[in-house]
């Protein structure tokens, strides 16, 4: 630990929360931390959205994380939020709680939240700080065209159902955490790798999200899982949904780490995915599948939306019922961490 004495909260907001000069963002701050409040500029003929999660040590992430990894994880999961509204991220407000101020966990920290805050170009413009058990709430505030905002309850009769990147890899990846060793070298210590890195450090698909709009009838972002999170979108858009299971996509590592059903059971319901689920007419699927080209992410197709009660779930064309549902924090099964 850190040699240095334990910092004050104004000398610790001015060393790692308040940047000299403009900050590298989209504009619009006219005033940002130092007073009692920010003051923010919307551009004209735009909606604010407004997104906050909260992430707790022990029941988000496991105990003893890495800093870096905290920092970024509470913004990611608030982008992601940003990115299925189909929305430009512009400012961010964090409340941190902290048990101690250590500078060296600090300066991870706030590298980790800085460093995705400027590939995005949002400026932090304010928050609070206070002394107890570790808890990060971060709110993201972004715009969207008037009116434009991708809802959840869009989705239409014989709109398909698409999905970003790959699913539980995340959930393998905080399983690894939380059991293997980091000792695995070779292929097996690369998939390790990669799988941690999904659960540490989530790609919120923020340009994708701007792309799909205009395009996509309706977006939300997997966080609780996809068995979960589906049958809130298509209760949204009062719809049922069939998905094909075989469709979902796994990444190379997941499959090389699990058991085909234990791949499956992480990608229904593992959680922390931070990928985009879509809804979209059949015949914009080519115009959507090359806008995630573009972004550099995959799209896949696994079922459509239909008028019906719930979601009908089929493995190679049999009935299938996914193990679990999503995470629901109060409920009997919560005990695992996800946000
Ligand atoms: P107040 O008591 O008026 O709420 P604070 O003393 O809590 O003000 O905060 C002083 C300034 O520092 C405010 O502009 C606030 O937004 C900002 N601030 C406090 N904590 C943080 C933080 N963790 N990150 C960024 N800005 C912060
Ligand atoms: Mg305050």
């Amino acid at each position: 630990m850190s040699a240095e004495p334990s910092l004050g909260e104004f000398d610790l907001i001015r060393r790692f929360f308040t940047r000299p000069g403009p900050a590298a963002d989209g504009g619009g701050v006219l005033l940002g931390v130092g007073d009692d409040a920010a003051v923010l500029r919307v551009p004209a003929g735009a909606d604010l959205i407004a997104a906050v999660d909260t992430i707790v040590e022990g029941r988000h992430f496991p105990v003893g994380s890495d800093p870096c990894s905290i920092g970024h994880r509470a913004l990611a999961v608030n982008l992601s939020d940003v990115a299925a509204m189909g929305a430009t991220p512009a400012w961010a407000t964090l409340a941190l709680t902290l048990p101690s101020a250590q500078p060296e966990w600090l300066e991870a920290f706030s590298a980790g939240l800085f460093a995705l805050a400027d590939q995005h170009g949002v400026a932090l413009v304010g928050g609070d700080t206070s002394m107890g058990p570790l808890c990060i709430s971060v709110q993201v505030l972004g715009f969207v065209p008037r009116g434009e905002a991708l809802l959840r309850s869009g989705a239409r009769n014989g709109d398909v159902i698409a999905v970003t990147g790959t699913l539980g890899d995340a959930a393998a990846g905080l399983a690894l955490l939380q059991s293997a060793p980091k000792s695995a070298s070779g292929e097996t210590g690369s998939a390790r790798h990669f799988l941690r890195q999904r659960f540490e450090y989530p790609t919120p698909r923020v340009s994708f999200g701007l792309a799909a709009r205009g395009i996509a009838s309706a977006a939300m972002d997997v966080s609780d899982g996809l068995a979960g999170d589906l049958s809130k979108f298509a209760a949204a858009s009062a719809l049922g949904a069939h998905v094909r299971v075989e469709r979902l996509p796994l990444s190379a590592p997941l499959r090389a780490q699990a058991t085909p059903a234990q791949a499956l059971d992480w990608a229904l319901s593992g959680g922390d995915d931070y990928e985009l689920l879509l809804a979209a007419p059949p015949e914009r699927v080519p115009q959507l599948a090359a806008a995630a080209a573009a972004c550099g992410t995959a799209l896949t197709v696994i079922g459509e939306f239909r008028e019906a009660d719930g979601v009908e779930w089929t493995l190679d064309g049999r009935p299938f019922t996914p193990a679990r549902g999503g995470f629901e924090h109060f409920s009997r099964a919560s005990t695992q961490f996800t946000v």
